[in-house]
């Protein structure tokens, strides 16, 4: 059954040829116990490695049934060592870290022998060796003689047809080796047993055929001549439909594990290793995700509470960094000569602030979102809308403690405390809008939501009911169901009179300020009489003139203005509410105030704009109301000013003129013409100092060119008015035209959906037309996010690091590893394992220890995170400011193990390239 034809074997180590084998011509019948001789180094192990399809003969054939071996590739190389071969070495080399059935069942679990059979078959060839009791045993526990038949049951279990054996009895003594003989012997009957020794008294009491070697050649062969055994073709044939073994993933995992289990100790430290740079990502990932869940749980109520605000006049911040930048980066020539150049800075500043200003058509805007309401499905992402208008609501108090009505709204108590007179009474621009801000901040006037719903989520009736009508207000308790003292002073329950002395004390370096805690009961509350005068009530044509004149300051005509139902309207306090706990108003509303409906407002606007003096204004647009004069645009001098003045009233009295007035009137005029301006602050100059100044002397006084009075215009005429509707068409109305418009998101996302729609708005209108505004809270968020996100990067970007030097060490460890088990990749080999098989093995180990470090990586981290939770709660006052996502922590697994696997696979492919006659001579 197999022939050698002319075999030779020539080792190359260097310049050195060893020739092993010199022509070896020989023929195996299908059973035969042969035994070859030789002294050591004659060429023995070589014939049989090469016999065995080990090894590969330099020249010559093999034939095995008959055929050919020249063409032999990698593969039928495999299968006929794994189905026809069975291999039994002087050393045994059993793999130790597996049991003896495991041993013995490698084999057949390489050619895919299902589980059961494995079982079946493996217990059958160790019982037919005797060992049928030592099944759980591991090779160490046995002995020599015992470990031989073991080596011998696992050559056998395949059903091989030969058996080649390389001095089995080499390492046992004379007694132990008659049992191994006596199997062999037996086998024999059956099978081609080839026998490597150098006893020649065994080779004469159990071997059929003896052949002696010397030098690589055949030197006797006790085979007598007779005829090739006739059954050539039917063993090919069914050799051929022997299927290639291959070993499953499975198999190679467990073989990995095993072994893994054998040196546990190394295993758990090589892992916990590699699992220190998996610790620390997965450590600054769960610190940086719970702070991003932080933020976003912060960000998600904070930002909810506060509106969307888009004014109409605003400033575009992009806008304006946009121009700053690009003046920054004007090339700066630095000194040249002795000439000192300028820094522009300040100009670019101010130029890219300038810049940065826009308009925005927010009647279009309300039109457009009124329109597409419904299809946008606003209702489920809005809670309220609130419009401000550039008409201000003005509301008096009318039930004072000194019986003179005094303006609840706009508040007065920023102007009470003084402050104004730091920021000069008024400004322009920036200063102006500073001051408005102030102001707002200080007023106590809330529009109530119109939805009923939203109104009772929002607000809890204390006494009395809601509104019911547009001239119904409530008092809003804030959540703690107080009413600040800001608010107290606003609304003339405290006296602004006691802030003023209060704060003039503080000026001069007088003692703090304590507030007293004042009490007011739900009946004094809704005893306010309150009353809304309208804007243009403050202006009153003279008995025959056409000049309108502002008589705020005239006590007499502001209490008939108050009592005058065409110029003001009442209100009726019908309720206490408060402000319900963590509701969008709780927010807003922090000081209590007073709430009012939408409606209030657009009563005002219509009074407003069907007063007479409005009517005038229009149906004379080129004349100035105020003054009588026509509209002239351009800055005057305030010298001018007043020498027109001067001249009039000499003119007057040249007439006798009734109207004509007197030194110390003139001076009123020309301070309260200042006022207007914004050139002095109001109601700072004491009543007196206009009886002691003269015009004339103020005119010297004043440097030409130095104080330039606002040209006059329709427009201003019509703002100073309260009117801010530019169309005038019938089906437009006033509240169409708002100054501001604040959009009260539902919740987080209702609040991005909504950005999502002015977006829209923008893509559907011109350039021009477009809305722009700044979330500024959502802007300050987003910034935190991102710093905390640029931090998490540099940190992993630093254990990366660590966990690429872990897995070069893991790689390292599976090299050692890899040398460490040579004589088991031999072993493997010689039962039919293909070199992919081996990279298996070797990968399913790393691929442990990699999923071992994952574990103990994550593991570790879970309780790093709970210890770090409590400190962190001790001390932010946060809780589970960390925590680890679980996708995290399975790609982190995933991670460690691909790079393991990436680092052990050089190692794997080394063990995979060893050549198995290398492999199973190294000890
Ligand atoms: P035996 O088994 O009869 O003692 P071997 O078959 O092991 O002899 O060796 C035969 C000859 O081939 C020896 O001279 C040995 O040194 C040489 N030889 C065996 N393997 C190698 C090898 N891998 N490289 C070089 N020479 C080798
Ligand atoms: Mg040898």
């Amino acid at each position: 059954m197999l022939s050698l034809r002319g075999i030779t074997k020539e080792y190359s180590s260097g310049d050195m040829k060893v020739e092993a084998l010199r022509g070896v011509d020989l023929e195996f019948g299908k059973s035969e116990f042969a035994a070859i001789l030789g002294p050591s180094g004659c060429g023995k192990t070589t014939l049989l490695n090469i016999i065995g399809g080990l090894d590969r003969y330099t020249e010559g054939d093999l034939l095995i049934n008959g055929r050919s071996t020249k063409e032999f590739r990698e593969k039928e190389w495999n299968t006929y060592r794994n189905h026809s071969v069975g291999f039994v070495f002087q050393s045994y080399n059993l793999i130790p870290h597996q049991t003896v059935l495991a041993n013995v069942e490698l084999a057949l679990t390489l050619a895919g022998v299902n589980r059961e059979e494995r079982k079946r078959r493996a217990v059958e060839a160790l019982e037919k060796v005797g060992l049928g009791d030592q099944l759980k045993k591991k090779p160490n526990q046995m002995s020599g003689g015992q470990m031989q038949r073991v080596a011998i049951a696992r050559a056998l279990v395949n059903n091989p047809d030969i058996l080649l054996a390389d001095e089995p009895t080499g390492a046992l003594d004379s007694e132990t080796s008659i049992p191994v003989m006596e199997i062999l012997r037996e086998i024999a009957r059956e099978k081609l047993v080839i026998m490597v020794t150098h006893n020649p008294d065994l080779a004469d009491t159990y071997a059929t055929r003896t052949i002696r070697l010397l030098d690589g050649k055949v030197i006797s062969d006790t085979r007598a001549a007779e005829a090739p055994v006739p059954t050539h073709a039917r063993r090919s044939q069914e050799s051929e439909a022997q299927r290639k073994p291959s070993m499953s993933f499975m198999t190679a995992l467990m073989l990995s594990l095993n072994n893994l289990l054998t040196k546990k100790g190394r295993t758990i430290l090589t892992a916990f290793a590699g699992s220190i740079g998996i610790i620390g990502i997965a450590l600054i990932l769960s610190l940086s995700n719970g702070a991003n869940n932080y933020i976003d749980k912060v960000q998600r109520d904070v930002l909810s509470s506060y509106p969307i605000t888009i004014e109409a006049e605003t400033m575009d911040m992009s806008e304006s960094l946009k121009s700053l930048m690009a003046a920054n980066q004007k090339e700066e020539k630095d000194q040249e000569g002795d000439e000192v150049s300028t820094d522009t800075r300040m100009t670019a500043t101010l130029s890219s602030w300038m810049s940065g200003i826009r308009q925005n058509d927010l009647h279009s805007f309300k039109k457009w979102m009124e329109k597409n309401w419904d299809r946008l499905e606003l209702d489920k992402y809005v809670t309220d809308i609130q419009y401000e208008y550039a008409t201000p609501l003005i509301v008096y108090r009318l039930d004072t403690e000194d019986g003179k009505p005094k303006q609840v709204n706009p508040s007065t108590t920023l102007e009470a405390t003084g402050v104004m007179n730091i920021f000069g009474g008024s400004g322009v621009g920036f200063q102006q809008t500073m001051i408005d801000n102030a102001t707002r901040s200080t007023n106590a006037f809330y529009i109530l939501p119109d939805d009923p719903e939203a109104l009772s989520t929002q607000y809890e009736i204390v006494s009395g009911r809601m509104p019911e009508n547009d001239t119904e207000v409530v008092v809003i308790l804030n959540s703690k169901g107080q009413l600040s003292d800001m608010t107290l002073f606003t609304l003339w329950l405290k006296d602004q009179d006691e802030l003023e002395g209060q704060f003039e004390q503080l000026m001069m370096g007088g003692e703090p300020i304590v507030s007293d805690d004042r009490h007011f009961s739900y009946d004094m509350l809704q005893g306010m009489q309150l009353r809304v005068l309208y804007n243009t009530s403050y202006y009153a044509k003279e008995e025959g003139s056409a000049i309108w004149a502002d008589k705020r300051d005239d006590p007499e005509y502001m209490a008939a203005a108050l009592a005058d139902p065409g110029k003001s309207q009442e209100l009726t306090v019908v309720g206490v509410v408060r402000v319900a706990e963590n509701s969008v108003a709780s927010s807003m509303i922090s000081g209590g105030g007073i709430g009012y409906r939408r409606g209030l407002m657009i009563k005002v606007l219509e009074a407003v704009g069907d007063s007479q003096i409005v009517k005038d204004q229009k149906a004379h647009s080129d004349t100035d109301v105020f003054t009588g004069s026509p509209f002239n645009p351009a800055p005057k001098d305030v010298k001018d000013l007043i020498r027109e003045m001067e001249d009039r009233n000499a003119e007057l009295i040249a007439r006798n003129d009734p109207e004509a007035r007197n030194e110390s009137d003139l001076v009123k005029d020309f301070l309260a013409m200042m006022e207007d301006q914004g050139i002095l602050p109001r109601n700072v100059l004491p009543e007196w100092i206009s009886s002691v100044m003269r015009l004339d002397l103020i005119n010297e006084a004043i440097q030409p060119g130095s104080i330039m009075i606002r040209g006059t215009s329709y427009e201003d005429n019509m703002e100073k008015l309260g009117i801010s509707m530019t169309g005038d068409t019938a089906e437009d109305h006033p509240e169409d035209y708002p100054s501001a418009i604040n959009i009260y998101a539902k919740n987080f996302d209702a609040k991005k959906k909504i950005s999502g729609v002015i977006s829209e708005y923008n893509a559907s209108v011109g350039e021009g037309q477009r809305i722009v505004y700044t979330d500024y809270v959502g802007l300050l968020m987003e910034s935190v996010t991102t710093i905390i996100d640029y931090v998490k990067k540099v940190l992993i970007a630093f254990v990366a690091i660590s966990l690429v030097v872990s897995s070069i060490m893991i790689g390292i460890i599976t090299y050692i590893s890899v040398l460490e088990r040579t004589k088991e990749i031999g072993i493997l080999r010689a039962i039919g394992a293909s070199r992919r098989d081996i990279s298996r093995v070797f990968n399913a180990e790393t691929l442990i220890i990699g999923f071992g470090a994952g574990v103990i990586g994550i593991g570790v981290t879970l309780l790093l995170v709970i210890m770090m939770n409590i400190i962190l709660k001790n001390l932010t006052g946060i809780s589970n400011l960390a925590s680890l996502p679980w996708e995290a922590a399975l790609i982190l697994i995933g991670i460690s193990m691909a790079l393991t696997l990436i680092a052990g696979i050089i190692p794997s492919r080394i063990a995979a390239k060893k050549d198995p006659v290398v492999a199973l001579r190294t000890e």
